[in-house]
């Protein structure tokens, strides 16, 4: 179900169990080959594939695109809400469908700076309702909930999500060609921040000057054809331990 589409008296009438997905991601810079938009527009393909298979056992909101991109803003044209307004944003999305007496909430995460901010917002939501044992807060970012550089035959050269890399010009090249520069020339940026296993601060200029991370230039609408099926597989995955949650023990 998409939330957008229900009026107040449906939402009243559904099942508390019923999940809640807020999918996150972000307006950013990436690189010369692909638009600002593309966190979002890949997130938003990913949770809409899912969507069609839950059909109505999963609550959809509309997706969240202003995302935590501070690191980003050296890059002209990148939007960011700064983490504390974005914790506080997160927070207050959970809080108001906790309001509505719902008790599966799920962060859907497509940008790697949500991270931190969304889980800090579920832990500080954790805190305010600590007499609650029946609450589900969750937050996955989508690439983090399937391996695909596990499956034979995807010819994959990256083993992990960069930025603006082979993954995600792969996927902007099967959903919205048009939308996708020149990637044949773009050279290749390691992703090593240094200093591991510490984590190390950093804004995004310190570690790529064209903008993206990785290996654009293998990029291929096939790969990206492969990656979003494995991840809407994933995002299912997910979402079908939540509405098998048996309400009370810790895991599922
Ligand atoms: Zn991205």
């Amino acid at each position: 179900m998409q939330l957008t589409d229900l009026n107040w008296p449906a939402v009243q009438a559904l099942s508390k169990d019923t999940p809640i997905v807020f999918p996150v991601a972000a307006l950013e810079q990436h690189g010369h080959q692909l638009p600002l938009f593309t966190d979002s527009i890949l997130l938003g393909e990913i949770v809409r594939r899912a969507s069609h298979r839950l059909d109505d056992r999963v609550v959809f909101a509309p997706l969240m695109w202003l995302g935590n991109s501070d690191h980003h803003l050296d890059f002209p044209g990148t939007l960011s809400a700064p983490p504390r307004a974005y914790i506080d944003l997160s927070a207050g999305l959970a809080e108001n469908f906790i309001q509505h007496g719902f008790r599966r909430i799920v962060f859907v995460n497509g940008h790697g700076g949500n991270d931190v901010p969304g889980k800090q917002a579920l832990f500080e939501v954790r805190q305010r309702h600590r007499q609650r044992s029946d609450l589900l807060l969750l937050f996955a970012t989508y690439w983090h909930l399937a391996s695909p550089s596990m499956d034979p035959g995807r010819e994959l050269h990256q083993d992990q999500m960069g930025h603006a890399c082979e993954w995600e010009t792969s996927m902007m090249l099967r959903i919205a060609p048009q939308l996708v520069g020149e990637v044949k020339k773009l050279t290749p940026v390691e992703s090593s921040t240094g200093f591991e296993p510490a984590s190390r601060a950093w804004i995004t200029k310190d570690r790529t000057e064209p903008g993206h991370i990785g290996h654009p230039h293998l990029a291929t609408a096939e790969k990206g054809e492969a990656l979003l099926r494995v991840f809407a597989d994933g995002v299912v995955a997910l979402l079908e331990r939540v509405i098998a949650w048996d309400g009370k023990s810790w895991g599922a």
